[in-house]
């Protein structure tokens, strides 16, 4: 697992993250000082001294970090700032993703995370917020002996972080006895988060780089496949399908075409001997004729199962209830609550906004509402319709007082930062899905 820890200064993330590196047998690494090596770099300096001229270097001619770090703190954006930050980011690159690659488990100090491409990565994230500013500007006062108004003055330049983002957060006081606590729950915290994948977020096709919709939960060693459209297995890795449960919101073929697939799958994994027990599969109970294909295919590996409004399905760490909604009149649909590990996470399948009271009660609270948008307000469609869009996608989630809100079911051919910018409008924690995200809820 990779750990992301960040902070503002003085936060006393640093001391955190060394401990808990400790603790759990992983590397620490604080990314700043892997930023320090990019001045060894040969050639580097010589660059610099174009930019900066000598007032980065002592009298004695030895380059002078902090000379540098203040000329960088007091002029932020100016053109010589960028062009340096160009030249060391694309080392800094070059270095993190080596730290990646080399340690499966490691725990990344660093203030500028949020800022930077890895923060799409999995990783769980821990902020580090201390109790008072004041405790802090303290603790900075001892550690870097500087003058309060620079302190404050430096403060206004850094950045604000959303808690959203973060799997943890730790409210330190300074108390160095507590991290011993916080350190205990987020080890057991991590052994119990649900690791979210997205496998599938287009309809009705698929495209080289996308899927129809279909999303992967691991829960320690529980695993739920939510639907499995057009495409999708190609994002899951088909040689593993030991301890897994497929759920289909409803028999379209953009949620299910790919079952066979999973199902012949299984029944090669288990001539091999690579599959000691069936996969489970649980379904709607309708289209009868569908279902009962679904049940009568013979080379498989698996259980076939139906659900409905009143199942309470129990599968290892998680619990899963059903919501009939409409969407089609040829058949049941579904919206799915997951409850594991203290999270719920609502999955909308496909509706009708008609289903929107109904939905926002049975999603009220939820920490993530994944929610099927499959058009823009600019389609006109009337407001009632077989699907939602963007805008009403995110009247929902609002309605049932969400966390967070992820869009997804994209019409194909569509441009997805037009679906965020219309939810946004009205839920402004919104996220679109993309094929190969993952996140730790
Ligand atoms: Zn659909
Ligand atoms: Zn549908």
């Amino acid at each position: 697992m990779i750990i992301f820890i960040t902070g503002k200064s003085g936060s006393g993330k640093s001391t955190l993250a060394r401990q808990l590196a400790e603790k759990m047998g992983y590397k620490y690494v604080d990314v700043d000082s892997v930023g320090h090596g990019v001045y060894n770099i040969p050639g580097i300096l010589e660059q610099a001294e174009k930019l900066f001229g000598r007032d980065i270097f002592d009298e004695d001619g030895a380059f002078n970090r902090k000379k540098l770090g203040q000329i960088v703190f007091q002029e932020r954006h100016s053109e010589r700032i960028k062009d340096f930050s160009d030249l060391t980011w694309h080392y800094m690159q070059i270095e993190i993703d080596k730290l990646l690659k080399e340690n499966e488990n490691i725990v990344l100090d660093w203030i500028l995370f949020p800022h930077t491409k890895y923060w799409n990565m999995l990783a769980y994230k821990i902020l580090v917020k201390p109790a008072s500013d004041e405790l802090r500007f303290k603790k900075l006062l001892e550690r870097d002996n500087v003058k309060l108004e620079y302190l404050k003055l430096r403060d206004k330049a850094s950045i604000e972080y959303n808690e959203s983002d973060f799997n943890y957060i730790i409210v330190n006081d300074y108390v160095e006895e507590k991290n011993k606590t916080h350190i205990k729950h987020i080890q057991e915290q991590i052994e119990k988060t649900i690791c979210f994948e997205v496998l599938g977020t287009k309809s009705p096709f698929a495209l080289a780089d996308s899927a129809c919709p279909s999303y992967f939960l691991t829960i320690g060693k529980t695993r739920i496949l939510l639907d499995c459209g057009s495409g999708s297995h190609r994002f899951f890795d088909m040689k593993k399908l030991d301890n897994l449960n497929i759920i289909i919101s409803h028999l379209h073929r953009d949620h299910y075409n790919d079952l066979y697939n999973y199902m012949y799958t299984a029944y090669s994994l288990k001539n091999l001997g690579r599959l000691k027990e069936k996969m489970n599969i649980y379904l709607p109970c309708s289209p009868a004729s569908i279902v009962d294909d679904i049940k009568s295919e013979k080379l498989t590996y698996s259980n076939v199962y139906t659900f409905d409004n009143t199942t309470k399905l129990n599968l290892g760490e998680a619990t899963l209830e059903f919501l009939d909604i409409s969407h089609s009149n040829e058949m049941d649909c579904y919206a799915i609550k997951i409850k594991a590990s203290g999270k719920q996470i609502v999955y909308t399948g496909d509706l009708s906004y008609s289903n929107k009271e109904r939905l926002a009660k049975f999603a009220k609270g939820c920490d993530v509402f994944i929610s099927e948008s499959s058009f823009l307000k600019g389609y006109n469609f009337p407001e009632i319709n077989s699907h939602i869009t963007a805008a009403q996608a995110a009247a929902m989630a609002k309605e049932a007082k969400a966390k967070r809100l992820m869009l997804t079911h994209f019409w194909a051919e569509e441009d997805v930062a037009n679906y965020l910018a219309e939810a946004k409008e009205v839920f402004d924690n919104t996220i679109a899905l993309k094929e190969q995200d993952k996140f730790y809820l």
